[in-house]
């Protein structure tokens, strides 16, 4: 009766930590050394459906808000509750504007109360927007601890193979990412390109959004002096090296955050295809070995929890039936 998860990335991590709650027997078939070297290697961790909001669709939204809660019951001590800071250059103030106007559960800043959030920022931005209800995480420690929590659970690993066809497994749930395009229909890549930076003379508390009517970046905070800076959105499969025209729009939007940017380590440069369907909305597809949670798009670690739920719902109520047809 035991379960194939195919991909130990944040999809198939949370979706592993689910059946093995509902005490399915799981086990997870990941390609690669490790857990989690795949697009959920580059992510922000950003935990931001109010922000989202502004290209996403709704569902995005109403899926991702309990987001932050099953992170914190599954991973503890890991999510911090924050809020997201929204700012723009006073020249594209009409982006703010139709920022705010595109999402909700924010208030406006005026430049004082920025210095009292952020005081590293006090004085370089007249206005902001707070989304006081949204968290972030570190999504490599966040990994970690999915992957600790389904062995805990009696979920098993196997590390360096590719994940073949169903064999003596009862279902499958194909969690592969971007390797599902071309298997899973619609599913296509979008590149994202970020570099952690490294300086002791940035403090900030929580991710930071500049806008930009080209390239609209953020920096997460991870801590110690470390920052993730992303991403770019590219409508490519092509996960080569950072070009120079991206790392140049990253280090302008830390530049233009705070000058002392300028003095940063660049310490780890990374890119991610984002597996996407047409409307980037996640979801859960039916395969002919069972089921496929895909097309993550940039909704990985606020989606996963939602839709690693939804799935095993249904493996449980498969798994239930089939128990009752045999017995
Ligand atoms: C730069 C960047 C920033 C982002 N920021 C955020 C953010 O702030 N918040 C957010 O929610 N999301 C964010 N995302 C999106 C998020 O990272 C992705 O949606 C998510 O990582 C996709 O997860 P996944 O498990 O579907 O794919 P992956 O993480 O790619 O995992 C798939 C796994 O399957 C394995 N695999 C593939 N084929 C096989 C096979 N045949 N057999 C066995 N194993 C196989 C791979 O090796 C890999 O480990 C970001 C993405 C990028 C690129």
């Amino acid at each position: 009766m035991t379960v194939l998860v195919k991909g130990a990335g944040v999809a198939g991590l949370a979706t592993a930590l689910e059946l093995a709650r509902r005490g399915i027997p799981v086990e997870v078939v990941e390609r690669r050394a490790d857990i989690g070297l795949g697009a959920s290697h580059w992510a922000g961790g950003m935990l931001a459906p109010y922000c989202e909001r502004e290209t996403a669709e709704e569902i995005v939204l109403t899926s991702g808000l309990a987001a932050a809660d099953w992170w914190d019951e599954a991973v503890p001590d890991l999510v911090q509750r924050r809020g997201t800071l929204v700012l723009a250059n006073p020249r594209d103030l009409a982006d703010l504007k139709r920022f705010a106007s595109r999402t909700r559960g924010h208030r406006w800043l005026g430049e004082e109360e920025i210095g009292d959030l952020e005081p590293d920022l006090a004085g370089r931005f007249g206005t902001g927007l707070f989304f006081c209800e949204e968290a972030h995480l570190d999504p490599r420690k966040a990994l970690r601890g999915l992957y600790d929590a389904a062995r805990q659970l009696g979920g098993s690993f196997r590390f360096g193979e590719e994940a073949g066809d169903a064999g003596d497994y009862a279902r499958v749930i194909d969690c592969r990412g971007p390797q599902a395009i071309g298997d899973i229909e619609g599913l296509r890549g979008v590149r994202g390109e970020m570099l952690y930076l490294e300086t002791p003379e940035v403090g900030l508390s929580r991710p930071v959004r500049l806008l930009h009517p080209r390239h609209p970046l953020y920096i997460v905070p991870r801590g110690n002096g470390l920052f993730m800076l992303g991403a770019t959105m590219i409508e490519a499969e092509d996960d080569g090296p950072i070009t120079a025209r991206s790392m140049m729009e990253l280090l302008n939007t830390a530049y233009a955050l705070h000058p002392a940017f300028a003095e940063a380590r660049i310490v780890e440069t990374g890119t991610g295809i984002r597996p996407a369907f047409a409307d980037n909305v996640p979801r859960i597809v039916e395969t002919v070995e069972g089921l496929a949670v895909a097309g993550m798009h940039r909704h990985g670690f606020l989606l996963a929890p939602a839709l690693a739920r939804e799935a095993a719902e249904k493996i449980s109520t498969t798994h239930a039936l089939e128990k009752r047809r045999t017995a």
